[in-house]
């Protein structure tokens, strides 16, 4: 069976001589997809099958395995790979993204956001300190872990006293209601980073990573923003220590 459709390479790995297979996230879904002779000079399908191209994919499946035929590129993201840090943040995009989507899901949201972060990073030149925390968070409320910001979890003030987040439980609560809480990671966001969070939370997805903050805001943003998404999802990521091993 033959099916169109287009999708942003998440991961390639070489196959036999001169194949790869590729890890493809796509509006229908995340799919393993073979290139064949993909690593062949002449290959017409070499182009999409690289990492961070985002191509319109022309694919055939049989008997359950999906090659890719004939692809044309839209976006290649050709300015991560002249950038080192850049492209080692992009490459955690990628690894995020494949971390929280699957087979066979509605996958539109967070390609759209992906791909968004991407182009903020290499074409409109968005400072990391304000890409990555909107993406992390953003990536979390998209695939199901939305971080509950309205107000204090225990007293329900809308703006609570010396607010923390506690990134266990995903809730934003004042310092004195801290034990009205069952437990978990608890930690201090100003009133500069719990705007920011909000704003990322609600914004339109072109507008996302347009908000500016001073330079210890987007710091404080940073560290809630990661340690949220390592406690929601419950694991590390060997692309974040790479980028991490660079800055
Ligand atoms: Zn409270």
């Amino acid at each position: 069976m033959e099916t169109k459709t287009t999708g942003l390479v998440l991961r390639e790995v070489n196959y036999k001589e001169s194949d790869k297979i590729l890890t493809v996230l796509t509006p229908e879904g995340k799919l393993t997809v073979k290139a064949r002779g993909a690593r062949k000079k002449e290959s017409r399908v070499a182009a999409c099958a690289q990492l961070f191209a985002y191509s319109e994919l022309r694919l055939s499946e049989y008997r359950g395995r999906t090659t890719l035929t004939e692809g044309e590129t839209v976006e290649l993201f050709s300015g991560l790979r002249r950038d080192l840090e850049a492209m080692a943040l992009g490459a955690y995009f990628l690894e995020l993204a494949e971390a929280v989507t699957g087979e066979g899901e509605d996958c539109r949201d967070i390609l759209s956001l992906t791909l968004n972060a991407l182009y903020a990073l290499d074409s409109l030149g968005k400072p990391a300190a304000v890409v990555k925390p909107a993406f992390e968070l953003r990536l979390m409320a998209l695939a199901g872990f939305r971080p509950m910001l309205d107000g204090c979890a225990a007293c329900g003030k809308t703006e609570p006293e010396s607010p923390r987040l506690n990134v266990t439980h995903g809730v934003l609560h004042c310092a004195a209601c801290r034990g009205e809480l069952r437990g978990g990671i608890s930690l201090p966001v100003s009133a500069g980073t719990l705007a920011a969070m909000r704003f990322v939370l609600a914004a339109p997805g072109k507008k996302l990573f347009s908000f500016s903050a001073s330079e210890e805001t987007l710091r404080e943003l940073g560290e809630v923003a990661e340690a949220y998404l390592h406690a929601q999802l419950e694991r590390g990521f060997k692309t974040l220590d790479f980028y991490k091993s660079l800055t």
